[in-house]
């Protein structure tokens, strides 16, 4: 299969290599895409560094750019369905998320379309007539994207997107695990006209990220996944001192006051939980409760987690679907086996269905935990997974401790119907995001990035075009004259 793109030319690997892409609701095999070796690696960086260096594409129009970005998203509008059901076979979420996923990859397209065409540089006052001085933006260079498989598509575009928009030239390595989506994606700029070397596709496991990054080639490295492979990363791009963007993971705090509209808030929090079961980075995996409706909130919770149906995302029935492959699965099962030897109290799920008809796929059951305390594991890190944990508090000082205490920061959200203690909560809770009374909107025109360990940069945004522009500072003397500065 040539499903590797280089220099505006779909490949194969040299020795052939193939790796098998399954569904994890069926174990079925969806594909065998190929690995690219070192030889794929050198010749895309080579690629993408001629297509930056030497190419016409960094010195086109702002408005050229925003055209062929409007036209990407004028096509992935046309394959909507389509790419929606390649999520959902891939990643195991269910169709309407696929097709939501679509739709804000598109938004995202739409969104630096417009701020490439608007954004111009600007001149700054020097207060000396005979001086102009003027800010411009200019492209890094040739850009690394390396992305995770939760939302394969979503999490490439919040890279490609603005990378493109500012100028760069690209290599694309998506998760080995769902690379489906993002070899269409690559189809469709193609088709919209991007100039071969813009656009570069590398396919294969870590290893082939790793050459990627270890590549003297790379200007900038943009890296969406997990906080140990985030450390790997940052390590290798000090090396040539490149530049170099991390959107890791999170164990993000809800946190619920007596005072909230309850059954909005518990509707909610089984939402933040268990959405794509629980793989999400900003998942509200940590839900941390008031005293006076801790006891019903947890009931309820429970008694809602149960009546989840699970299903094969395609099944219009299914309202969540399997973890992504059996590895992940075992993983999150040991968080869960961890968290029961800690004492927690298993109030749902904890296992794997009944249901024959979903023996094959990567399932487990939605569940809940309460009596969770700091010190557990499960309540540290990041499970991944269909799993919840519930903390109780007194008053408002003591949810804000609990919060706060993650090596995490990436979101976070408040239910409470007092307005000032709202505000006074998302003021003090070190993540990135803070929703009040809702969770998980994010916006194209807003920040997304973490405190602490969730990462370093931001996406989305004018930020997230930033990260990938330089910024030069011209300075004009228009009336030189000998300055004399030395007499003689
Ligand atoms: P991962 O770190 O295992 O892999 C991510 C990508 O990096 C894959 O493409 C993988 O092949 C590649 N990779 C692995 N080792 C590499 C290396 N040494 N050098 C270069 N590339 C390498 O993460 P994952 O399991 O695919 O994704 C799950 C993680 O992603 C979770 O921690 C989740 O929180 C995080 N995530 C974060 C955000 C965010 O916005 N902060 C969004 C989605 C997912």
């Amino acid at each position: 299969m040539k499903d590797l793109h280089i220099d505006g030319i779909w490949t194969d690997a040299a020795d052939e290599a193939r790796s098998e892409v399954l569904n994890p609701a069926s174990g079925e095999v969806l594909a065998a895409v190929a690995v690219a070796g070192p030889a794929e690696v050198g010749a895309a960086v080579t690629a993408a560094r001629r297509a930056f260096d030497g190419g016409p594409w960094r010195r086109t129009t702002a408005a050229d750019r925003a055209d062929l970005l409007t036209r990407i998203a004028a096509l992935l509008q046309r394959d909507r369905e389509d790419l929606a059901r390649t999520e959902t076979l891939d990643t195991g979420k269910t169709l309407a998320e696929g097709r939501i996923d679509i739709d804000d990859v598109t938004a995202v397209f739409r969104y630096y379309a417009a701020l490439a065409a608007h954004d111009a540089g600007r001149v700054v006052d020097t207060g000396d007539p005979r001086a102009i001085s003027r800010i411009t933006h200019e492209p890094v260079g040739v850009c690394a994207l390396i992305a995770p498989w939760n939302y394969p598509l979503l999490q490439m575009s919040w890279k490609l997107a603005p990378a493109l928009a500012a100028g760069n030239t690209t290599v694309l390595k998506p998760s080995e695990v769902t690379p489906l989506s993002t070899i269409r994606l690559v189809a469709l700029a193609e088709e919209a006209g991007v100039p071969p070397g813009v656009v570069n596709l590398l396919l294969g496991p870590g290893a082939v990220g790793a050459a990627l990054v270890e590549h003297a080639g790379v200007d900038l490295v943009s890296f969406t996944g997990g906080l140990a492979t985030g450390e790997k990363i940052m390590t290798a791009a000090a090396r040539g001192v490149r530049r170099v963007a991390l959107e890791l993971g999170g164990k993000n705090p809800n946190v619920v006051f007596d005072d909230t509209d309850f059954e909005t808030a518990l509707d909610y929090a089984l939402a933040a939980a268990f959405v794509h079961s629980g793989q999400v980075c900003s998942a509200g995996a940590r839900l941390i409760v008031q005293d006076g409706v801790h006891d019903r909130f947890v009931a309820e919770l429970a008694a809602r987690a149960d009546r989840i149906r699970i299903g094969d995302g395609l099944d219009p029935a299914s309202e969540t679907g399997p973890l992504v492959s059996e590895q992940h699965r075992a993983k999150v099962e040991g968080y869960i086996a961890g968290a029961i030897g800690a004492g927690a109290k298993l109030c749902a799920g904890g296992g794997r269905p009944d249901d024959p008809a979903l023996q094959r796929g990567f399932f487990l059951r939605p569940t809940v935990f309460s009596g969770c305390t700091r010190d557990m594991a499960v309540v540290r890190e990041e499970v991944f997974g269909p799993v919840v944990t519930v903390e109780r508090f007194t008053d408002e000082a003591g949810a804000i401790t609990l919060a706060n205490d993650t090596d995490y920061g990436l979101a976070g959200a408040v239910w409470t119907s007092d307005a000032g203690r709202a505000q006074r909560v998302a003021g003090a809770l070190r993540h990135g995001t803070v929703w009040i009374n809702d969770y998980h909107p994010y916006l194209p025109q807003a920040e997304w990035g973490g405190f602490g360990r969730s990462g370093i940069g931001r996406e989305l945004g004018p930020s997230g075009l930033a990260e990938y522009r330089e910024t030069k500072h011209v300075y004009h003397n228009i009336d030189p004259v000998p300055q004399r500065w030395f007499k003689g």
